[in-house]
């Protein structure tokens, strides 16, 4: 369970003194138990009550780092296992390979594609996370000197080998980049163990479709002071994906709802796995390796080590991980008023649209790719979308007659003809009375709008 606004309050000194920037000490955990603002402005507590409170507000998944500075990235820290709970925070990272063996030109124009691959969804820019170094090769100088090329990388990494000589050898050069180790293993528990404590890194322990000696393990990484811990569990794919899943679902009911301390830590899970020995076609590859992607983005992989780079298939993920990772708390809404689209007079047409930002951005890309000219008109629909703030009553005559008034459109247009969604059409009339434009019913789908603008107008 989440904690409370109350759960906290109880804690604070109650005095409503105001010195940590609240009105009261109710409104201070109420923005504590929202992560909107940090428990040291309170300054009027003793030591042993911030000891209580940060207990108290410690994420029931431990959130770790990767990387430093501007490169850092940070995984874990849930609280719930259902998004609706509260919300999920740190989006699941998403981590392509790069290994020893490649040649230079491939090994650089693999790690400029990583780098290069963004994607744009509801003004959001949506990108990788990190780069990790596989030790293809078995040779600890090759490995190192890879992980010297990527010293530069604009993203953090995951450094892959179960060989600690090869870690060691890697880590002299990047160690201080405070790279992800992977990993500790039953077989080389004490020496990898001991490189994680050295250079103060986290570390990954990878024991595959054994809980129990995870725990086991865990306990003893534990024991040797490490806290910035990553569990693998073993991503088994093809029939056995569902024991995959099982695993990562045991693992977070541990660590959220039994608070089992062995278990409170990110999950990492490896689709890239799923090219190892496979025939199949490099499309059929793909498809699969997104698919285990994104079923274990939903259940409930905090970090992701992918192969595949083809932009078709990193898209399907990166839309996933956005829409989960939303909060889902916060209507997602643009702000409302008037948009400018191409060139523009007084007889250019006027469009209306609510502020959803998915609905929002639709139609923007829509009227851009089609080359459109015309003014935009957002209604705030409280983030709702067309036929949603319609059967809310968000979107309604009296509405839009104000936003025609606040926009000044009036004072920018000769024409009092405006154009509504398809899907607005049953408040046309009450658009009409209440503002006094002439209302056009469009398509219903905003990729048609620019052919419908040139045809009709
Ligand atoms: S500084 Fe502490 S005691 Fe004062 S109002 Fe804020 S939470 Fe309460």
């Amino acid at each position: 369970m989440s904690v409370t606004a109350m759960d906290i309050y109880r804690l604070l000194p109650k005095t409503n003194c105001a010195k940590c920037g609240e009105a009261s000490c109710m409104a201070f955990a109420t923005k504590l138990s929202e992560k909107e603002t940090d428990l040291e402005l309170c300054t009027e507590l003793a030591a042993n009550e911030m000891q209580a409170l940060e207990n108290l507000l410690a994420p029931a998944v431990r959130e770790v780092i990767i990387g430093k500075g501007d490169k850092a990235i940070a995984i874990g820290g849930d609280e719930v296992l259902y998004r609706y709970e509260l919300t999920y925070y740190n989006p699941t990272a998403l981590v392509i390979d790069v290994n020893d063996e490649m040649e230079a030109a491939e090994f650089e124009e693999r790690v400029k594609t990583i780098e290069n691959t963004e994607f744009e969804r509801t003004g959001e820019l949506l990108t990788l996370d990190a780069i990790a170094l596989r030790n293809k090769s078995g040779d600890a100088d090759k490995f190192a000197a890879a992980a010297s090329k990527l010293k530069e990388s604009k993203y953090p990494l995951v450094l892959c080998s179960l060989d600690p000589l090869a870690m060691k050898k890697a880590l002299e050069v990047v160690g201080d980049e405070n790279p992800l180790i992977y990993g500790v293993t039953e077989n080389n528990f004490e020496d990898m163990a001991d490189l994680a404590v050295e250079y103060q890194c986290p570390v990954t322990l990878f024991v595959p479709g054994d809980l129990e000696k995870m725990k086991e393990l865990s306990h003893a990484l534990r024991a040797k002071g490490l806290k910035d811990i990553v569990l693998d569990p073993g991503t088994f794919v093809g029939d056995a994906i569902g024991d995959t899943l099982d695993n990562f679902v045991m693992i977070k009911r541990l660590a959220i709802e039994e608070r089992d301390e062995d278990f409170r830590f990110p999950i990492l899970g490896i689709p890239a796995l799923l090219r190892l020995n496979n025939d199949e076609d490099e499309v059929t590859k793909s498809i699969k390796e997104a698919t285990i992607a994104a079923t274990l983005l939903n259940k409930y992989a905090d970090i992701l080590i992918l192969n595949g780079t083809e932009i078709w298939e990193i898209i399907p993920v990166l839309t996933l991980r956005q829409s989960l990772y939303t909060d889902p708390r916060k209507p997602q809404a643009v702000d409302a008023g008037l948009y400018e689209f191409g060139e523009l007079d007084e007889n250019s047409p006027v469009l209306l649209t609510t502020n959803f930002a998915l609905t929002y951005y639709t139609v923007e890309g829509d009227l851009k790719s089609g080359k459109a000219s015309t003014y935009l008109l957002v209604l705030d629909t409280v983030g709702r979308a067309v036929d949603v703030s319609l059967a809310g009553g968000q979107l309604n005559g009296k509405a839009v007659a104000d936003l025609i008034k606040e926009t000044g459109i009036e004072d920018k247009v000769k024409t009092r003809k405006m154009i509504i969604p398809g899907l607005a059409a049953p408040v046309s009339g009450e658009i009409e009375d209440d503002s006094g434009w002439e209302v056009v019913v469009g398509p219903r789908d905003s990729s048609a709008v620019p052919d419908y603008l040139t045809k009709e107008l």
